[in-house]
């Protein structure tokens, strides 16, 4: 059954993944509502991640999707300032993309995607082999950010900041009403016929508040620290963002610094984005033994922030199964940044099909059915 265009999207999020969503929607015509707990737009993952454009993806869903994605991007940068600074990937993946080629035969103007072998030599003293893909590099999220806000401005979209989503009423297999908290009072909404709400809360995408009396969906947020280096002496920074997924860490250019981390990884719980003393030292020990250029350098800051997963790691786009007008846009893990332009597309085309009850992943890889 297809969706009909007269009611509200109610997004809850303003994240990537809620901003991306309510651009692509309004752009379809969509009626959208952005609610956001904060004061501003994109305060946690998607300002506090590395900001690396991957295309190189071993999960053959996500492999097309990154790659659409940096695609839709390096297009629309045509009429706006650069979004990725193509300063290439030299990477050492632990799992092949086997669908590389597959793409770039589909979408010849995906070459600039394509990995080649390639060695870096750092003064002598190091050296990494590794895939090289020229079009990748770093993200100007602020202004991915930017673009995406903009556009839904001129499009009137209702932005609610200060909002934050405390109560769901549902009555059978529909919600009701919402009720949120702002700083002057609670706000009841209700949810008319044909309206949808969107679940796009990042690390918050499990909390209580949604599991309307059934499991909850199996996603989860972990805790990733990264870390901005400095130096005395005057390194030469002109290097590709270099990942070596044998060894678990990544650092890339940042001005005249570099962010690097160990990719640590532990669970956690959705408010927990505090630092952890311990990661300091787990950090300098992995990272010095791995590039021993970096043997003089400092600690200028470092940060944590929530990588949100679904049990199988693959992003949950799609109708809740019990409640027919709940939809989810959740656990993006590590790629939501370099997806910014194509998670909209995948949950308008999915909100556009409609509720299936028998939505199997042939239907739609990224159901939410597929963990019942
Ligand atoms: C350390 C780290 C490094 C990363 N590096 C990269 C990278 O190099 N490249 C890449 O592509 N990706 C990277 N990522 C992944 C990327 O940052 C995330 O996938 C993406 O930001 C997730 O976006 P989101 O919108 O789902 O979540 P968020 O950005 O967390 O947004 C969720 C929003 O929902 C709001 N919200 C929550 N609950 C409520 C409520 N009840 N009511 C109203 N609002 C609510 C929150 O306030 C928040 O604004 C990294 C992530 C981390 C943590």
């Amino acid at each position: 059954m297809t969706h009909s265009k007269t009611g509200t999207i109610h997004i809850i999020g303003g994240g990537i993944a809620g901003i991306s969503s309510a651009y692509t929607l309004t752009n379809h015509n969509y009626k959208v509502c952005l609610w956001e707990k904060e004061k501003l737009p994109c305060m946690y993952a998607s300002s506090r991640n590395a900001a690396i454009a991957r295309s190189y993806e071993s999960d053959p869903v996500l492999s097309f999707a990154v790659k659409k994605g940096l695609l839709q991007m390096i297009k629309a940068e045509k009429y706006t300032d650069e979004f990725i600074k193509k300063i290439g990937l030299l990477f050492k993946p632990l799992e092949v993309d086997y669908y590389e080629d597959d793409f770039i035969s589909r979408f010849p103007e995906a070459e600039i995607l394509k990995s080649s072998s390639k060695n870096f030599q750092y003064n002598q003293e190091y050296s990494f082999d590794g895939l090289y893909i020229p079009a990748n590099g770093t993200l100007d999220i602020h202004n991915i950010q930017q673009y995406l806000l903009q556009n839904m401005i001129k499009k009137n979209i209702l932005i609610s900041y200060e909002h934050k989503l405390i109560e769901i009423a549902r009555k059978n297999n529909l919600i009701t009403n919402l009720v949120f908290v702002t700083p002057n009072a609670e706000k009841k909404i209700e949810i008319l016929e044909n309206d949808i709400i969107v679940n796009a809360t990042g690390s918050w995408a499990a909390d209580s508040l949604f599991n309307l009396n059934y499991d909850p969906l199996p996603v989860l947020p972990y805790k990733r620290h990264l870390f901005q280096l400095s130096f005395k002496e005057n390194l030469n920074l002109n290097m590709p963002v270099l990942w070596d997924e044998q060894s678990d860490t990544y650092l890339r250019p940042e001005g005249k610094t570099l962010l690097a981390t160990h990719c640590d990884e532990n669970e956690t719980n959705p408010d927990d984005y505090n630092l952890e003393e311990r990661e300091v030292e787990k950090f300098q020990s992995s990272i010095i033994n791995v590039y021993p250029f970096l043997k003089n350098c400092q600690i200028k800051n470092y940060w944590a922030c929530l990588r949100t997963f679904s049990k199988d790691n693959r992003p949950v786009v799609g109708f809740d199964a019990h409640i027919k007008n709940f939809f989810y846009a959740v656990g993006w893990g590590g790629r939501g940044m370099s997806l910014a332009f194509e998670i909209g597309n995948l949950v308008s085309r999915r909100i556009q099909v409609g509720y299936n009850e028998n939505e199997t992943e042939n239907d739609n890889p990224y159901t939410s059915f597929r963990f019942l």
